[in-house]
């Protein structure tokens, strides 16, 4: 299954990697579902993360979102974020709101779905502002209008953010091998990129710990042990 796999990447020209929660699991950040243990097991993800949650109940909304950030700063990359970033060619789409990618040297990602990296006027006026993911602020003001401001993610309901998202689409379209990693596909519309690709011709490579009911071809097992063998360069061929 992985030679098939190198064999399609080998003769790819427009690889793209669609990643998800999966990715970055073995770098200690839960995936969703295993984000509501502890403390937050007893909130509705809604709750936490829709626009409805935060109109409730801001400070607890910003307080769940600053624990997430001060784990993500305090983890590190694995290996699958560091052979991603080191195959320029093959272009990275993800739904993974954590900076590991970055931090791992990748210059270019798609984040369909925001970053934690930053905050945003909730009413809209377009104030954005870095954050210190070590160090989060706790709620507080937009300094243009005086509105809260809220983690720049994308929430239940939401939009998805639309220069990511036609970058996405078209990189989908074009695709001729499609590389998806770590992610269950059931968040929508994130997840129609992988029927896009595939109804556009691309070759489809599912890396997960579980079997998936994806088509294509299936590698079974941890990310951050089979995308680097995925991804490791091949030898040019003799008949090139
Ligand atoms: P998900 O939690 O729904 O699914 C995670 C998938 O990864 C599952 O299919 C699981 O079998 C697989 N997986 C778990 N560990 C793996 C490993 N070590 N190697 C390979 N595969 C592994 O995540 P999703 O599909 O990304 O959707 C959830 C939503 O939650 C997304 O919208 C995302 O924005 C958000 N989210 C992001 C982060 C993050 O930024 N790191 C973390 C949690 C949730
Ligand atoms: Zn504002």
């Amino acid at each position: 299954m992985l030679d098939d796999a190198r064999a399609a990447l080998r003769d790819a020209t427009r690889p793209v990697a669609f990643s998800g929660a999966g990715l970055s699991a073995e770098s200690g950040i839960p995936t969703f579902r295993e984000a509501q243990t502890g403390l937050w097991a007893r909130y509705d993800p809604m709750a936490l993360a829709s626009p409805e949650g935060f109109t409730a109940d801001p400070e607890l909304v910003v307080a769940w979102y600053n624990d997430r950030r001060r784990r993500v700063a305090s983890a590190q990359p694995n290996p699958a974020h560091r052979a991603l970033a080191g195959r320029r060619d093959v272009a990275h789409i993800t739904q993974n709101v954590d900076d590991l990618a970055e931090r791992a040297g990748a210059t270019d990602v798609v984040h369909l779905h925001g970053s934690l990296g930053w905050d945003r006027c909730s009413a809209g006026c377009g104030r954005r502002r870095l954050i210190d993911m070590a160090d989060p602020p706790s709620l507080y003001a937009c300094n243009r209008c005086g509105h809260w401001m809220r983690p720049d993610v994308v929430w239940f309901g939401e939009q998805l953010p639309f220069t990511a998202w036609s970058r996405a689409d078209e990189l989908a379209a074009e695709a001729d091998v499609f590389i998806v990693i770590g992610t269950s596909a059931r968040v929508h519309p994130a997840a129609g990129l992988i029927t896009a690709a595939g109804a556009g011709g691309a070759e489809l490579i599912v890396v997960n710990i579980e079997r998936t009911p994806a088509h294509g071809i299936q590698l079974t097992g941890p990310a951050g042990e089979i995308v680097p063998e995925l991804l490791k360069p091949t030898r040019p061929r003799s008949d090139d």
